[in-house]
């Protein structure tokens, strides 16, 4: 196909698993990440179990409307690998022997001191004029073949096999194919929905097909994914991507806490990083996901000084020194509550802040006055303390997620206006 035509390209992956609950189909969206630094879009994707009939029926399909289609998967020796045998009685070629791939395969299962099992043999067939893929990392050579000027690409299932023979063979024969460039832009917010997003946003959304908006959207986090194309050069496509970006930051301003795709834990600690500050964490609904999300990110022990899990009321009360009193009248989860979790965590571990979380993550627990998802985090510092009521749905997962995402944001915002008052005092 010649460079410049617009092409649909099309992804197959082979394999019954991936039509189970338990296993997914990673490699198409490595493919399409791929695909998409070119300028190339993907069309359509589709599973398919190890079913020869069905098998038939969506290559028939997918090659009607391709240009370029990738199947993965099904090229082992096994008899349920049957995606090399399916294509070549679509395409009605013949299977040809190759004694030097079986050569190969042999030679592998030698430096393993194995000897080679008689079924390997059928890897050694290739499909009549496709090219052979080499797979370093294992048996299944990968094909790629040119049929009524239509490209076809067989890749094995395994991604630690894909991965390589896509970026050594694939990769340099796609730059012909190479339509269009591209920049894309991640732009992370917190402390919004997506409904508010979309109407704080809703105006400036582009009206160019070569600028992609896409929102995922999580409870507690969204991101807007930018993808310009351009036609002309790449510093054309990031002025474009740049240009929507920069619009959508002005929108929503300290909402957004990272445009380098970092997680809010890692844009926390890079606060607290420069500040030279330390930070302390009390958890009780979370069980300690906080200190966990906190301690993921290396270098955290610059600044991460002490975690504590009080889930019961005697823990709050021996760990963190919040008064009997306090429980017995307001409960234990309560604003009351969370900010003396947090002024105790901050107190104990001698830190600059504490955080602390309180409530609710269900299912089990609610009362009539306090349901699921109600949960109070609190930030404590030297002069002062600030505590927030939160009413989260969703599962305890999401809950636990929500809850840790809402105190890393409380903490991120205050160093924020920190930062901004200490520079305002200088520029006096
Ligand atoms: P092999 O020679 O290892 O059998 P194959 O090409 O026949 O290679 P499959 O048997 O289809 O590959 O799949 C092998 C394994 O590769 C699967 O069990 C699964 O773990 C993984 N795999 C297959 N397809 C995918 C996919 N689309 N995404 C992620 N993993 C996959």
């Amino acid at each position: 196909m010649k460079p410049n035509k617009p092409c649909k390209i099309e992804i197959m992956a082979v394999g019954s698993e991936m039509l189970s609950p338990y296993f997914q189909d990673s490699n198409s969206l490595y493919i399409t990440k791929r695909l998409n630094e070119l300028g190339l879009d993907v069309s359509f994707k589709t599973i398919v179990g190890d079913n020869w009939e069905d098998l038939l029926i969506c290559i028939r399909q997918s090659l009607s409307r391709a240009d370029i289609l990738f199947a993965i998967g099904g090229l082992g020796p096994t008899q349920d690998d049957i995606t090399r045998e399916a294509f070549a009685s679509v395409l009605k070629k013949k299977l040809l022997y190759h004694d030097e791939i079986l050569e190969k395969i042999r030679e592998r299962f030698k430096q393993r001191r194995l000897a080679m099992p008689v079924i390997n043999k059928k890897q050694a067939y290739i499909i009549e004029g496709s090219e052979i893929l080499d797979n370093a990392c294992g048996t299944a050579p990968g094909l790629w073949l040119e049929h009524n000027k239509k490209t076809i690409v067989l890749l094995p299932g395994p991604p630690n096999e894909l991965m390589p023979m896509f970026e050594t063979h694939v990769w340099p024969r796609l730059q012909n194919f190479h339509r269009r460039y591209s920049e894309k832009k991640i732009i992370k917010i917190t402390g919004l929905t997506e409904s508010k997003i979309e109407s704080i946003l809703s105006d400036i959304y582009p009206n160019d097909s070569s600028i992609k908006l896409t929102t995922l959207a999580r409870p507690g986090q969204i991101e807007i994914h930018i993808l310009s194309y351009s036609d002309s050069s790449q510093a054309h496509a990031h002025k474009k991507a740049i240009f929507i970006e920069k619009r959508i930051l002005d929108r929503l301003k300290d909402n957004v806490f990272s445009i380098s795709n970092e997680e809010l834990e890692q844009v926390v600690g890079k606060l607290l990083m420069t500040n030279k500050e330390t930070l302390a964490v009390a958890e009780s609904c979370t069980g300690g996901y906080l200190g966990h999300r906190l301690t993921n990110v290396p270098g955290s022990s610059n600044y991460f000084i002490q975690g504590v899990i009080a889930y019961s009321n005697e823990a709050k009360i021996k760990l963190l020194g919040v008064s009997p009193q306090i429980i017995d009248k307001y409960g234990a989860v309560s604003a009351q509550v969370a900010e003396a979790m947090a002024k105790g965590i901050r107190r104990t571990a001698n830190t600059n802040y504490g955080l602390s979380i309180t409530g609710i993550a269900g299912p089990t627990g609610r009362t009539p006055k306090k349901p699921v998802g109600l949960v109070y985090t609190a930030l404590s510092w030297a002069n002062g303390s600030t505590v927030k009521e939160n009413r989260f749905l969703g599962d305890r997962k999401s809950i636990k997620f929500q809850s840790s995402q809402e105190t890393l944001d409380m903490l991120r915002r205050f160093l924020l206006r920190e930062k901004e008052n200490t520079s305002n005092i200088r520029n006096e």
